[in-house]
């Protein structure tokens, strides 16, 4: 049982030939609303992975947008636990994008960014899984309240995107890092060392790091055993949004099902490859069956 703590968001990407200026008004050419959220993208990546229930825990408004993300994650085989918050707007990405892909995009994190802690059945919902996945598009203290749910022994994987400071005792909770090469320079602040120096502070911090290589797959680095590059298969890159949260998501269900690191973190790497040979979010995130056919290599 995987159960991901976090944001869920409704992109809506309108194309323009070029990106506005300030004060400037131009004509769209299409309008798209797509699920999206770190969160919700990575219950789906792990609900599709399958051989696993996912739970997704997270907040929207009492509006449309909140309406639309319930119904859109319906179609998933996801066990959706989103509490509906009176006092904020659902989380709300406004994507532009021009006619050279060049985009510009804003966030309004709305219900995400509550200070609420975990309801009586989320924290029930959390201490029924098996590997507990957040990222850092809700609040951090989210993440520790959830970590402080689960039973023994139960991993916290931790994407830390956006990358941000974190507090001591979440750093402390955290079983395993999950970072691109960006992530884990703005983590240790570190803008002049090598990347195997980072993930060597790190790991001071945490037992396992994890960091995306983009087409060169991932590096796995703990602090006893020698590190491990994993490369991802190479295939015609069409868009990369989601690959992160593609990766995360079928990790967190690989693992879960009892495969071990190095095989989950393989299986990962193929499953966002193949995302990132389609467009968008999480209609790009591979099935089942195909992430099963990735798996077998
Ligand atoms: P993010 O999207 O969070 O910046 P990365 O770019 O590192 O993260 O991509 C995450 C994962 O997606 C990689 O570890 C890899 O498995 C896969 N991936 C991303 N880009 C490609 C690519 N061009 N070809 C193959 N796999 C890719």
């Amino acid at each position: 049982h995987v159960v991901v703590v976090g944001s869920v968001n409704l992109d809506i990407s309108v194309k323009v030939h070029r990106l506005p200026h300030p004060g400037e008004t131009v004509l769209a050419t299409s309008v798209h609303r797509t699920g999206g959220g770190k969160g919700a993208n990575q219950a789906v990546a792990a609900a599709r992975a399958g051989g696993t229930a996912t739970s997704l825990i997270g907040r929207v408004g009492n509006d449309e947008e909140g309406r639309i993300m319930r119904s859109l994650l319906r179609h998933d085989r996801l066990d959706l636990r989103l509490t509906t918050l009176t006092d904020a707007t659902s989380g709300l990405a406004l994507v532009t994008v021009d006619d050279h892909a060049e985009n510009s995009i804003v966030v309004a994190p709305g219900a995400n960014a509550s200070p609420v802690p975990l309801s009586h059945e989320d924290a029930q919902v959390v201490a029924q899984a098996d590997v507990l996945l957040c990222q850092l598009e809700t609040p951090p203290q989210l993440a520790l309240d959830a970590a402080g749910h689960r039973r023994p022994g139960v991993p916290l994987l931790l994407n830390a995107a956006p990358a941000m400071p974190l507090p001591e005792a979440l750093w402390n909770s955290i079983d395993m890092l999950i970072v691109n090469q960006h992530e884990a320079t703005e983590l240790t602040q570190d803008t002049t060392g090598t990347l195997d120096h980072r993930i060597a502070q790190l790991l001071q911090r945490t037992p396992t790091v994890l960091v995306t290589l983009g087409k060169q797959g991932s590096l796995l680095a703990t602090r006893d055993q020698p590190w491990l590059h994993l490369p991802a298969p190479a295939v015609n890159a069409v868009d990369t949004t989601a690959a992160g949260d593609t990766f995360c998501g079928v990790l967190a269900a690989e693992l879960a099902n009892g495969v071990t690191t190095p095989n989950a973190v393989a299986t990962a790497n193929a499953a966002a490859a193949l995302a990132v040979t389609r467009p968008g979010a999480q209609s790009s995130i591979p099935d089942y069956p195909e992430v099963t056919a990735a798996a077998l290599g």
